[in-house]
């Protein structure tokens, strides 16, 4: 089976990939490589021992599209392509709209006139906005408070009305809560450019020396240690999920919408303590302001998850730690050669 991974040089596609080539699927990842390195893909084939079809293209281009749906009879895709950076939407919604709706439209499109209706998107936890309770179900009322949250749940409505006008579509929407760690090899991680938005990467910088110190935002929190808690989960888990729910796509009569968490959730202190009893490294940090639009928490019911896919999460947040360790003190600068300096200021805080 051919399956389309859109973005599949990415963090999130990279790791997929490999257990993709492990279930035995022929793999066609398109990407236009505007926050990926063509080094992921090269060491996935190394992992696996099998290789990739890789295209360079834009999912917002139809021919880009056609050109490989007219070569490959794909039998599915994994949308993961899109921009993800919470605050650079607030700075360019248009450009997160465009590339994420329209490139969705364009590409949902290109499906149709080539008869692939089955897709897996990548769906956020972000969609859930400010909870009014945990753990959280799948039914839990959505909004968005940033233009990269609503652009996931304009996409989601969208899938959803695609499947009430055809039926023949096949669609997962799959909520990621916190993705974090690596694969362990320590060959392929996560690799934002520039000053990591998230925490775990920022934590990796910080103890290899990159950065000089975290900075948490907020301690006063209604937490158990009063700063923000969310539900991470390894990198792999997630992947594993996409495999899971690929298998069983076909026989979905529904538009399926699922959790994708461990139901566990740690606070930033507590990821602090548990890298650095992983690395051995220390990882300073200082309390800063809350950051603008955080939640103090967010983690999932998996439950859903476990019945319609057989899916659990599995590995704990020690493994994350470690193998998040492990690529970060391996490729320091992730997949690029240059050296970059320590940062002596978090650039992100007003230190006046
Ligand atoms: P990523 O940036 O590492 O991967 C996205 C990939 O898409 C990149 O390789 C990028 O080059 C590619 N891309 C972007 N725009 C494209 C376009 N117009 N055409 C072709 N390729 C394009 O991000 P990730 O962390 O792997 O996330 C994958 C998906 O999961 C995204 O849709 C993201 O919004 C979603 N998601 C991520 C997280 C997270 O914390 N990482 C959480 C929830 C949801
Ligand atoms: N966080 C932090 N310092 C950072 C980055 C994040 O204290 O440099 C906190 C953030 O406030 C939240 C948690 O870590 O409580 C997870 O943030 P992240 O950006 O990784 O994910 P999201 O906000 O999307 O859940």
């Amino acid at each position: 089976m051919h399956i389309l991974v859109t973005g599949g040089a990415g963090y999130i596609g990279s790791h997929t990939c490999i257990l993709l080539l492990e279930a035995g699927y022929e793999v066609i990842v398109f990407d236009n490589f505007s926050n990926a390195s063509k080094e992921s893909i090269k060491r996935v084939e190394k992992i696996a021992g099998k290789p990739i079809t890789v295209i360079e293209g834009d999912i917002r281009h139809r021919e880009d599209l056609d050109k490989i749906f007219d070569a490959y009879k794909i039998d599915a895709v994994i949308h993961f392509a899109g921009l993800k950076a919470v605050g650079e939407s607030v700075e360019e919604p248009l450009n997160y709209y465009d590339n994420n709706i329209h490139g969705t439209i364009v590409l949902c499109e290109a499906m149709a006139a080539h008869g692939c209706r089955s897709i897996v998107f990548s769906s956020s936890a972000t969609v859930y906005g400010e909870p009014h309770t945990t753990p959280i179900k799948e039914d839990f009322p959505l909004s968005a408070t940033n233009p990269y949250g609503r652009s996931k749940l304009f996409i989601e409505e969208m899938l959803r009305d695609l499947y009430i006008s055809d039926p023949a579509w096949k669609i997962v929407l799959l909520r990621y809560f916190n993705p974090v760690g690596a694969h362990i090899s320590g060959t392929i991680g996560e690799d934002p450019h520039g000053i990591p938005n998230n925490l775990m990467p920022f934590i990796a910088q910080t103890a290899v020396g990159k950065r000089a110190f975290l900075s948490v935002f907020g301690d006063d929190y209604d937490t158990h240690d009063g700063t923000g808690v969310r539900d991470y989960i390894h990198v792999m888990d997630l992947a594993d999920g996409h495999v899971k729910a690929l298998e069983k796509i076909e026989s979905f009569n529904e538009v399926m919408t699922i959790n994708l968490g461990t139901g566990k959730g740690y606070s930033v202190l507590d990821m602090v303590k548990a890298f650095e009893k992983a690395s051995g490294k220390h990882v300073p940090y200082k309390i800063a302001p809350r950051r603008a639009g955080d939640i103090a928490k967010c983690f999932a019911d998996p439950s859903y998850a476990k019945k319609i896919l057989g899916w659990e999460a599995t590995r704990s947040i020690k493994e994350m730690c470690e193998d998040s360790w492990r690529w970060q003190s391996n490729n320091p600068n992730g997949y690029a050669e240059e050296i970059v300096g320590v940062a002596e200021k978090d650039p992100r805080v007003n230190h006046s």
